[in-house]
């Protein structure tokens, strides 16, 4: 076997060359992905992994899959993006800010971007602009959900991707897994919950831990929101907070403007 082989769970697996880039984020998705020690060095294995700013002092320019973390503030991202694009052969968005702005694009809803720029940096003026998803300037192959995305579902993701494997994302929502989880439904607990519109894959991790869903993974195929608002009304929720949770992280943002 040649020093380039590497085994994943003892199978001799082709290692392409990966790299690890962050836009705007908090970096919680990277540091879900180097988390989990009992998994890490099977999934590092998986990579050839020659950028990682979080985890590795080495830089090369030589990668055939980029994963791309964070949304688009700064004119001069949209640059380094597109750079990114043109080397890699699969381009990965991780993440609601990768996928859908996250909650960095709560700043677009004020409508006022200098106004914005004012308020939060004052005299220290700095280049910002809308906030975006990745594909609103470059082709993205396969997107991850979740702030953070599950490393788990990172793990599944990734050796798929590497075996040439299709990767198929859950089309129905959170409430199926809540359901197999046995959860009391939080609606009856006195909390509102955006799982029976968001795409499942996260193992219903927020009402397993008796928190309400926001929404971090997007829409679920078919996402009725009309049916949620009539459960939201019909537990004492007004529509103004059902507005509140679907613009949290931006996976919403069609129907939202169907709402308005
Ligand atoms: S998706 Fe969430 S955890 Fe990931 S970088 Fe954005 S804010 Fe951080
Ligand atoms: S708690 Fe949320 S996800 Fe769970 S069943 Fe109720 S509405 Fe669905
Ligand atoms: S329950 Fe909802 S908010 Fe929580 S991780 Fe899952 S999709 Fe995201």
């Amino acid at each position: 076997m040649s020093a380039d082989k590497r085994l994943y769970l003892g199978v001799p697996v082709e290692r392409p060359k990966a790299a690890f880039f962050d836009f705007t984020s908090c970096e919680g998705c990277q540091l879900q992905m180097l988390n989990n020690e009992a998994t890490l060095l099977d999934f590092l294995s998986l990579l050839d992994i020659v950028n990682f700013r979080e985890a590795m002092s080495e830089r090369s320019d030589d990668y055939e899959i980029a994963f791309v973390e964070g949304s688009i503030s700064r004119a001069d991202e949209v640059e380094r993006l597109k750079k990114i694009r043109a080397q890699a052969k699969i381009l990965v968005a991780v993440g609601s800010c990768a996928c859908f702005g996250g909650v960095n694009q709560l700043k677009n809803r004020f409508g006022d971007l200098d106004w914005v720029k004012r308020e939060v940096y004052g005299s220290n003026p700095v280049d910002s602009t809308e906030v975006r998803p990745v594909s609103a300037f470059v082709t993205v192959d396969l997107k991850i959900y979740g702030c953070p995305v599950k490393k788990e579902e990172v793990e599944v993701i990734v050796t798929n991707l590497v075996l040439g494997k299709s990767i198929v994302h859950p089309s129905y929502p959170v409430c199926m897994e809540c359901k197999a989880n046995h959860n009391i439904c939080l609606f009856d607990l006195g909390e509102p919950c955006l799982g029976p519109i968001t795409r499942a894959g996260c193992d219903s991790w927020c009402p397993s831990n008796r928190m309400g869903c926001w929404g971090c993974r997007g829409p679920a195929e078919v996402a009725n929101v009309e049916q949620l608002r009539e459960i939201m009304l019909k537990h004492g929720f007004s529509e103004e907070e059902m507005i509140d949770r679907l613009e949290c992280f931006g996976g919403f943002s069609t129907y939202l403007s169907e709402l308005k």
